[in-house]
């Protein structure tokens, strides 16, 4: 066995068991604060609607825990085990002379084994666990043409690129990936302009939102706060799940807030009002145009890595596969990145939830603290969201800060 592939085995094995263990130490302080509602959400949450979080939460985790043993066994089974290596071969056998076409086919079919995997578990998610606590309202026709959809579209929008990196990969000499991570820029750039008008409208409905009192209320915060939107829409995104919930979408001129129907009929204007407040303060504070800028650093260094182990024997045989190629190169780094950044993720949960303060302090100047704290409180009780959740879990996944945290702070804003 080389050293990467016991450095792989290691910290896989390490990802399962930290997972695993922030799983259990979530769900037994759930469970043992079950009996009783905090003193601070007392007055308004009931102790059947706490119960019902905790063990929604709970159901939510051990899903995910299952998840996450079962991908790594994947994991394993598509390196070391043999599968790419037995994958690579048998298009090697069906497609001895076309090498891009063939990469990327490698690629796809890799890519399909894995989603074999998650498509029961997204199942089990939608009708076994959120339809026994009342949130699902998708049908299984529902379920599967989207998944035909997603298919479709990410193959639409992701065959092209894929053929350009393998070509670019092929033929572009030493800077291959300094070339590709300008094309991968300006194709996430391109979906985030485009995704609004021509991708989502694919999966709801958006109208335009036609509560004049309430439009108009919208517009003079928007206007109070220097933000030019392209409309005003709700979607309905009571048609898959009843949780509640506002964003806005795209950048540039075809920026537009979004209002899930779900949201407007339990708040009432003053709660909306905070709500979009503190999506205005993510705005104003550039966490959107931040967070693509961390990304195009990250994938700056990502592909600069790979450009240097595509050209290294080790990497693939200590991954399982005997033929080093450049499609087998991309699979490889695509595939087992994620179980070499897992330990950082605490940073960006953190990072994330100083965003959220941020906002949050920004909405309770230009709105209501107040409003903000009662409409975050019917979110957390409508989506059966858990108010005592294991701190080290929290800190280590949650993009979000705890309720107790998040309304003390508001509070005393
Ligand atoms: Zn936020």
């Amino acid at each position: 066995m080389t050293i990467f592939t016991s450095v792989f085995l290691a910290l896989l094995v390490t990802t399962v068991l930290v997972r695993l263990w922030l799983g259990r130490r979530h769900i037994a302080h759930m469970q043992s604060h079950r009996q009783q509602v905090p003193a601070a959400f007392a007055a308004s949450i009931s102790l059947e609607a706490h119960q019902k979080a905790a063990d929604y939460s709970t159901a939510k985790t051990r899903l995910v825990m299952i998840e996450g043993v079962v991908q790594a066994i994947l994991l394993y089974v598509l390196t070391l085990g043999g599968v790419l290596q037995w994958l690579d071969a048998s298009w090697l056998d069906l497609l001895p002379d076309s090498t891009l076409l063939r990469g990327a086919l490698v690629i796809v079919s890799a890519f399909a084994i894995s989603s074999l995997v998650d498509i029961p578990l997204d199942y089990y998610k939608a009708f076994v666990v959120d339809e026994r606590f009342g949130f699902n309202k998708m049908t299984r026709k529902m379920f599967f043409s989207d998944l035909v959809k997603h298919t479709l579209v990410g193959l639409v929008m992701g065959a092209p690129l894929l053929f350009a990196a393998l070509w670019l990969m092929q033929g572009a000499g030493t800077w291959w990936w300094l070339y590709l991570w300008v094309l991968w820029s300006a194709f996430n750039l391109l979906m985030l302009a485009v995704y609004p008008t021509f991708i989502a409208p694919l999966f709801n409905k958006f109208q335009p939102l036609t509560d004049e009192s309430l439009k108009a209320r919208i517009e003079s915060l928007l206007a109070k706060c220097g933000f030019k939107s392209q409309g005003l829409f709700v979607m309905d995104g009571s048609s898959r799940s009843s949780h509640g919930n506002a964003y806005f979408t795209g950048f540039g001129a075809s920026k537009r807030v979004v209002f899930f129907d779900t949201l407007l009929e339990r708040l009432d204007a003053d709660e909306i009002e905070a709500v979009l407040a503190h999506e205005l303060g993510h705005f104003r504070h550039h966490h959107v145009i931040k967070r693509i800028a961390m990304l195009f650093g990250i994938s700056f260094a990502g592909l600069a890595l790979l450009g240097w182990l595509v050209q290294q024997s080790w990497f693939f045989s200590s991954l399982g596969v005997a033929t080093p190629s450049n499609h087998m190169a991309l699979l490889l780094f695509l595939l087992v990145s994620p179980v070499f950044t897992f330990l950082l993720r605490p940073l960006l949960s953190r990072y994330a939830r100083q965003n959220e303060f941020e906002a949050d302090a920004y909405a309770a100047t230009h709105a209501s603290a107040h409003h903000l704290i009662v409409a975050l409180v019917k979110l957390y009780r409508d989506n059966a969201s858990t108010l005592t959740p294991d701190p080290l879990h929290s800190a280590f996944y949650d993009s979000h800060p705890p309720a107790s945290i998040r309304i003390a702070k508001l509070e005393t804003a």
